[in-house]
């Protein structure tokens, strides 16, 4: 198992935008943006919130760019029937290359669709361009970081191992972010949103797990079933690590204590291999903001903090030999960057500037937590980035089911809960904030993989617009765009343009 070297927090600095504002009280004005940490109230915030208090402890986002919709603005942003912006076509153009014709095993077809229905009908088309490969993990040699997505928010980042005994591409330390095996994310088995591709893979399949960093509360990112069961088969290396106000819930779930460590935003934590084994290499894991919310039972809407997470994978100079360039992965969790009311928004190819659009800019900021955690740390290598389409009426599909061609339900536009889910066009954005002028030592440019999406979604149609939207937004900002990475490939004239993936569920990147 990995030894917990040091756990540092940030310095108390005098000004007080710096650090945590520990003793505040809770009815403190949330107008001023003086922090980039949420503030708290000191008790009973780092024990179970307590519902019979009158003052429920809670996190905020602290940034102008939160914005809740009101309901008029989500009345506003409803659209019926098909759309037409374009990004359903562009994705659906490519299924004249797709040669891979053959009919996938029966367990891994989506449940809206089959490669061979008929092929004109949205369950084929989306069947066909979003498909369950089974995962390959093997590490190989000379491997930088290999990451494969597990459906929805699910990934496994698998770096070189730490370990100086371990030669050769074995035992590579592995980090698994929100793992989601269920069938649905809810607190009942039998109720609630039913994914819509089957997990890749079970618990059983993947190979031993390190570090498991959970983003937020969510059912669709912090699974029970899925934790215990990899807990039971890891309990000999895994540690879990979660935002504050999350611990208890793994308490509970009979984790013992010393295997979940609870972070606040900016926390950091290192861990080596344990001594006297020297390690060839360190791990810093970073705790970092996200502007989301939490929400698990009643009355327990933000009490538990929400969170991204920070990779460092370092290599102190040995003797003679010379210092290899650190790597570094970005796990955004579930987040947004700016909310958008216009119903036009996001740019598309039938809408390349949508009206409205400048205004709503100067109104509503996006969200600076993303440059901060560059700034701080340093622009990652790999990022892995949500992109979801507004469509979360689509789920009463799972409760109605009916064919692709009746849609009765309405769709909201992706803007108006872009404040809190980054659409296609705005992961887009943020992977140019944080890793444009990055890439590694090698000249390698940075690479986002896409996650949070075709898992929960029930509308074949949103497969392709998510598809056809992060396509289109990475043509018109300059980002290389691919459902896998190409190595090599041209080189723009401000240096190497980055790569943004989106794999089949199963599929994985090697860098
Ligand atoms: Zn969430």
């Amino acid at each position: 198992m990995l030894r917990i070297n040091t756990i540092t927090r940030p310095t108390p600095t005098a000004s007080p935008a710096e650090h945590h504002v520990v003793s505040t009280p809770a009815n403190r004005s949330a107008s001023g943006w003086t922090s980039y940490v949420p503030s708290w109230t000191p008790s009973p915030q780092r024990t179970r919130p307590s519902l019979s208090k009158s003052r429920i402890a809670g996190f905020r986002n602290p940034w102008p760019s939160w914005h809740k919709p009101t309901t008029a603005e989500i009345w506003d942003s409803f659209q019926w029937g098909d759309d037409n912006d374009g990004c359903q076509e562009l994705a659906a153009s490519h299924l004249a290359n797709d040669t891979a014709m053959r009919k996938p095993e029966q367990s891994k077809l989506p449940r809206f669709g089959d490669i061979n229905d008929w092929p004109n009908s949205l369950g084929a088309k989306s069947a066909r361009l979003l498909r369950v490969e089974d995962p390959e993990f093997s590490f190989p040699d000379d491997t930088k970081a290999k990451v494969t997505w597990l459906g929805h928010a699910g990934v496994l980042v698998q770096l070189p191992s730490m370990d100086s005994r371990i030669k050769g591409p074995d035992r590579p330390v592995r980090c698994l972010f929100d793992p989601m095996f269920s069938a649905r994310c809810s607190p009942s088995k039998f109720a609630g949103p039913i994914r819509s591709y089957p997990p890749p893979c079970k618990v059983e399949d993947l190979p031993p797990i390190d570090i498991v960093c959970i983003s937020h509360n969510h059912y669709d990112h912090m699974d029970q079933d899925s934790i215990m069961s990899i807990w039971r088969r890891n309990d000999f290396c895994v540690r879990f690590f979660v935002p504050l106000g999350n611990k208890h819930w793994f308490v509970d779930w009979k984790i013992p204590a010393d295997r979940i460590i609870e972070m606040d935003w900016w926390d950091s934590v290192e861990l080596t291999v344990p001594s006297p084994t020297p390690a060839t290499s360190t791990l810093k894991l970073h705790c970092t903001p996200a502007q989301h919310n939490s929400f698990r039972t009643a009355g327990d809407a933000d009490s538990a903090l929400w969170s991204s997470w920070y990779i460092e994978l370092l290599h102190p100079a040995h003797g003679s030999r010379p210092n290899k360039p650190p790597f570094r992965v970005f796990f955004a969790g579930d987040t947004g960057y700016q909310f958008h009311p216009s119903p036009a928004w996001p740019p598309s190819p039938n809408k390349p500037s949508p009206a409205g659009d400048n205004e709503d800019d100067k109104k509503f900021p996006a969200c600076p937590a993303f440059a901060e955690i560059r700034d701080r740390i340093a622009p990652p290598n790999l990022l892995l980035l949500p992109v979801s389409v507004g469509a979360t009426f689509a789920y009463l599909r799972s409760f109605v089911p009916l064919p692709d061609w009746i849609n009765p339900f309405p769709r909201h536009s992706a803007g108006v809960t872009a404040a809190n889910h980054m659409p296609p066009w705005d992961a887009v954005r943020v992977l140019k904030a944080m890793a444009e002028l990055g890439g590694d030592a090698d000249g390698e440019p940075a690479v986002a993989v896409a996650m949070h999406w075709g898992t929960f979604v029930t509308d074949p149609a949103e497969v392709l617009r998510t598809l056809g939207a992060l396509e289109w937004a990475c043509q018109r900002q300059g980002v290389r765009f691919g459902r896998k990475l190409v190595k090599g490939g041209e080189v723009g004239d401000g240096g190497p343009q980055p790569w943004f993936v989106a794999v089949n569920h199963g599929g994985s990147v090697c860098l």
